[in-house]
C-alpha cells in the first residue's frame, strides 16, 4: 500500500468522525498521514488495512460507521471513535511491530464487547 499525505477532503471527513486524525487507512487506495516516518502510526493504519482486506473493504466501512454510530448514543464523538473495534485492535496493538505477522484473521472481533481501549 502506498503512504501519502492526507489531502483536505478526508481530513474533513475524519474531523467529523473522530474530532482529528494522524492517520487513516482507505483500501485500496491506500495510507493517508501526516506522520509517514511514525512507526506507532503507520503501525496503527497497517492493521486497519488488514482489517480492511479481511472484511473485503465495503463491509468495514459499514461496520464502521454502524458500530460508531451505536457508541455515540452514549458516549461523544472522540471516546465512540476509541470505543470501535477496530480502534481498540489497532490502538491496543499499535506499539508491536510485529503483529501483523502473528495477527489471526478477523483478530478484531475479541475488541466488540468489553471496555474501551
Ligand atoms: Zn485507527
Amino acid at each position: 500500500m502506498k503512504i501519502r499525505p492526507i489531502n483536505g477532503f478526508i481530513r474533513s471527513v475524519a474531523v467529523f468522525i473522530a474530532g482529528r486524525i494522524s492517520g487513516i487507512s482507505l483500501c485500496p487506495f491506500g495510507i493517508y498521514t501526516d506522520f509517514p516516518d511514525d512507526p506507532v502510526i503507520v503501525n496503527h493504519e497497517k492493521i486497519h488495512w488488514r482489517q480492511q482486506v479481511e472484511m473485503l473493504v465495503i463491509p468495514f466501512y459499514l461496520w464502521y460507521i454502524t458500530e460508531y454510530l451505536i457508541k455515540r448514543l452514549t458516549r461523544n464523538k472522540g471516546d465512540a471513535y476509541r470505543a470501535i473495534s477496530f480502534e481498540r485492535e489497532a490502538y491496543t496493538r499499535q506499539d508491536a511491530m510485529d503483529y501483523l505477522q502473528t495477527r489471526k484473521p478477523y483478530s478484531w472481533t475479541r475488541y466488540i464487547s468489553g471496555p474501551s481501549a
